[in-house]
């Protein structure tokens, strides 16, 4: 698939520090999940070129932050104009080494680069203040100045947008970015990278440290021990979450964090029933259920529960699974051998403890999982607990509003949830009672560039996106001035 690239020389494979392509001692394979074929031998750097990485990125710091806003939001439109040139290549080399269908690949592009777009227009917006004097002999004013060099860890669900939901507003307020992509997608980061060269995003200012699964652990200690590194901003398992937060408390830093979820979706009696099946599945089967937003739960009400059941049900049995490069596919291959694993291990367990399968069930030759639903899902099963991170929705039955809420609510994670009413009273009460740093409501997909994501509880700290994005790469100073 990548021989069919209009622009063969977005495919790179070596690291970008300082403006320069780094082959590194040792390489490490990226396969295509839908085939298993070899794409690329990508370089596998350490500790020592995380640390030369961090060092480029403060020397560059300087001239980047005194550049005018303007300067900057011109370099990150130039970006997203050539990322938005190359959606179709950009979209492919996505594809094969992720697995997602091609045409939510490039809208994953597409998403990816408008949070480009929107940071260069917030670049111009990083206000200060100045407010009342308590004495009229002084002046107060409020700066808000650029944290400094950050580092970015992304994970493998979202190669592209994860990065530049991340590097955007640290670049429009004048910090530097180190980033670690993940070991299974760093094409798409590495191709990006390369888009952001040619867009005159200066050299040190944007690195990109790609390493296997050893080495990034190795790496992302730096990042926490570094003094320099003033912020690091994570999506990914609240495992590792916790491990970053736990590393980085010695150097006292900033950690934005988007960590894992446990979605709910709640079908009330009075909900458009057409609608909610049509909302569970885009929210439950996009990117094979591989998303931190896909439903992982669906609590339907007793009056509604069989005819929602059956209809979603047939809904799923129409999808078709396969390669993300064939025509009409909706859903393509699991990441990784392990990803079926834990799906199956839901599956299983929701079967032993009573659940009523309705449509799939079972792993398919190669990397694929049949699109599953089951009926009759209990709070025991392990579906209720953990994130399945695949294409299986289990069905509970619940009687009353308080009891949706106390199931949905029971969990250490709160990120993004979902509820189907028509009764406007019923809407305020359910998004106010929902523990949840997301509610949609009547919808099954909710994220676009200015609008806040995250999460509360475990899942995550801070805000990606929207007109509080840049906060977490600005710092705060307070000036007081006397003898005016
Ligand atoms: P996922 O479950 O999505 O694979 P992970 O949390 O394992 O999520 O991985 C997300 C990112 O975190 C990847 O880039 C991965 O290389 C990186 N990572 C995994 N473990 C660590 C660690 N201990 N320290 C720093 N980065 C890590």
């Amino acid at each position: 698939p990548l021989s069919l690239l209009k622009d063969p020389t977005l495919l790179k494979t070596d690291a970008l520090i300082n403006g320069q392509w780094v082959s590194g001692s040792s390489r490490f394979a990226v396969t295509d999940p839908a085939t298993g074929a070899h794409l690329a031998d990508v370089a596998n750097l350490g500790p020592a070129e995380a640390e030369t990485a961090i060092a480029a990125a403060n020397a560059a710091w300087p001239a980047w932050r005194n550049k005018t806003a303007k300067e900057r939001s011109i370099i990150l439109r130039k970006w997203y104009d050539l990322i938005m040139a190359n959606q179709d290549d950009l979209g492919r080399i996505m594809t094969a080494e992720e697995g997602k269908p091609l045409p939510e690949a490039k809208g994953e592009i597409a998403y990816g680069a408008s949070f480009v777009e929107w940071f260069a227009e917030e670049a111009k917006r990083i206000n200060g203040e100045t407010l009342p004097q308590f004495d009229n002999n002084r002046r107060l004013l409020l700066l808000r100045q650029p944290i400094g060099v950050c580092a970015a860890i992304t994970p493998w669900n979202f190669p592209m947008a994860m990065i530049t939901r991340k590097v955007s507003p640290a670049l429009a307020a004048g910090c530097p970015v180190v980033i670690k992509p993940a070991e299974l997608t760093p094409l798409s980061a590495l191709a990006v990278a390369e888009l952001a060269l040619r867009a005159g995003i200066p050299a040190g200012v944007l690195n990109v440290i790609t390493a296997d699964a050893d080495n990034s652990i190795a790496v992302g200690k730096v990042f926490c021990a570094s003094d320099v590194v003033r912020h690091i901003s994570f999506t990914g398992s609240t495992e590792v979450g916790r491990i970053l937060l736990a590393q980085s408390a010695p150097t006292v830093k900033k950690l934005s964090l988007e960590l894992g979820g446990n979605a709910p979706f709640i079908v009330f009696d009075d909900a458009d029933i057409d609608s909610a099946v049509e909302g569970a599945f885009a929210s439950k089967y996009r990117n094979a259920g591989q998303t931190c937003v896909c439903s992982n739960r669906f609590y339907v009400q007793e009056g509604v529960y069989d005819e929602f059941v059956q209809k979603f049900a047939a809904k799923v049995k129409t999808a078709k699974v396969g390669n993300g490069f064939e025509e009409g596919v909706n859903q393509g291959p699991l990441i990784e051998e392990a990803a079926l694993l834990k799906v199956e291990r839901h599956v299983q367990d929701a079967l032993l403890k009573g659940a009523r399968l309705l449509t799939g069930g079972h792993r398919l030759p190669g990397q694929f999982f049949e699109p599953t639903v089951m009926a009759d899902a209990t709070a025991d099963m392990l579906c209720a607990r953990e994130e399945t991170f695949g294409p299986f929705a289990p069905v509970f039955k619940f009687k009353t509003e308080q009891d949706a809420i106390f199931a949905a609510n029971n969990t250490e994670f709160g990120l993004a949830s979902y509820f189907y009413s028509r009764d406007v009273g019923r809407i305020f009460r359910v998004s106010e009672a929902l523990e949840y740093g997301m509610v949609g409501i009547n919808v099954g997909i909710l994220a676009t560039e200015h609008v806040p994501f995250g999460g509360v509880k475990q899942s995550g700290l801070g805000r990606e996106g929207s007109h509080l994005g840049i906060d977490d790469y600005v710092e705060i100073k307070y000036l007081c001035i006397g003898d005016i």
